[in-house]
């Protein structure tokens, strides 16, 4: 087992900056997520771990060894993609200890980490039969296994849910957590998917244009996003985000843009003087924007007039989406919770809530 650290590591295709001077430490047994929109540099940062793509500029050590020119071989890592090609001549067992076998390691000790692995995903019952006979969930875990097996330092995984259904990748994504709390590695996940990154990540690394956005667990990302791009991508549905002219007024501070007021405490903020009367983004979660009538009535201050355009009912909650002014906002209400769409709808933001970003970098607001 051992820790990765990443120093000021850069890749270019060509012109494309796919990995752009990205430095981070990662914990021995830490389960890391990167997780950003397509073509972000993820896929790219793990394959410079790995060593499947050569480093332009920077340094990577597993453990203690630098490993900027050790082949892929020698990294003592093993990796799980999306597309886990099993032989599909061989069973399971024989998937499973083709790597051993390469690697000359004793009969007795493929027989003992091959049960021993199998026994951990649950496949004991499925060594004898070949990849074509089994679901798309039990064909994951013998790609998992294959990966057990080798008792690498460091796991290595691209996205190994993305082929699955729906429900296979709920079950599936908890049983990588519970895998991950047993075998206690260090593993580096890439995923595009929000959800896997909040569920699964002890740590939580948000990409874009590869570069680092901000590296957190998933509650502080959630709570303090470093940036507009980051409080629109983590959370679902996202961040409702405004633009608005931020005015100053004893020790309120308002919000104002087309057709849109929200007024709130300026001591939420460390010091807001230096953006008086200039453009600010502000961020408000969907659960933050309220609708029942007895928070709404209450919270005159806190009052905006919005028309539902449309509801989108989950089950458990409702997505409500709003129009306030010319401004799109979304409110997560309770199951039961109806609504006419054109209907015009009382609403209320918890000001307490409010995030505040930079109008020009986009950078958020420090709160006090
Ligand atoms: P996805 O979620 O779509 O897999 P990603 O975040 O993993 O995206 P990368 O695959 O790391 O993104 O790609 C980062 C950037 O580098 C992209 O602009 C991509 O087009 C470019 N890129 C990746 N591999 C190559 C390559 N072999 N040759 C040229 N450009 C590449």
């Amino acid at each position: 087992m051992a820790g990765v650290k990443l120093v000021n590591v850069s890749k270019y295709f060509g012109d494309v900056a796919a990995v752009k001077d990205f430095s981070l430490d990662i914990a021995d047994k830490e389960f890391l997520v990167l997780v950003g929109p397509s073509g972000c540099g993820k896929s790219t940062t793990l394959r410079l771990v790995a060593g499947l793509e050569e480093l332009e500029s920077g340094d990577i050590y597993i453990g203690d060894t630098l490993v900027n020119d050790l082949p892929p071989k020698n990294r003592d890592i093993a990796m799980v993609f999306q597309n886990y090609a099993l032989y599909p001549h061989m069973n399971v067992y024989g998937n499973m200890a083709f790597g051993l076998q390469l690697r000359h390691v004793p009969k007795p000790e493929i027989d003992r980490r091959v049960k021993e692995a199998a026994a951990t995903l649950d496949i004991v019952d499925l060594l004898k039969r070949r990849p074509g006979e089994l679901s798309g969930g039990q064909r994951q875990r013998v790609a998992l296994g294959r990966a057990i097996v080798r008792e690498p330092k460091v796991f290595l995984m691209d996205e190994p849910l993305s082929n699955l259904d729906a429900k296979l990748r709920v079950q599936m994504r908890a049983e990588l957590i519970k895998l991950h709390a047993r075998l206690r590695t260090t593993v580096i996940y890439v995923t595009h998917d929000q959800i896997e990154a909040m569920t699964m990540g002890t740590r939580i690394v948000v990409m874009k244009d590869g570069l680092i956005q901000q590296v957190a667990a998933p509650n502080e990302l959630y709570e303090n996003p470093a940036n507009l791009f980051v409080a629109g991508f983590i959370g679902s549905p996202p961040m409702n985000s405004f633009s608005g002219r931020l005015s100053l007024e004893g020790d309120r501070a308002r919000l104002t843009g087309d057709g849109m007021v929200v007024e709130f405490p300026r001591r939420l903020f460390k010091d807001l003087s230096a953006h008086q009367g200039r453009t600010v983004f502000g961020g408000i979660r969907p659960e933050h924007v309220r609708l029942d009538p007895a928070f709404v009535d209450t919270h005159p201050g806190a009052r905006l007039d919005a028309t539902v355009v449309v509801t989108e009912p989950m089950g458990s909650e409702v997505f409500v989406h709003l129009k306030v002014g010319t401004h799109a906002l979304t409110a997560k209400a309770p199951g039961d919770f109806r609504a006419e769409i054109g209907r015009a709808l009382p609403a209320a933001v918890e000001v307490e809530r409010i995030h505040l970003f930079d109008g020009e970098t986009q950078l958020a607001l420090p709160a006090a």
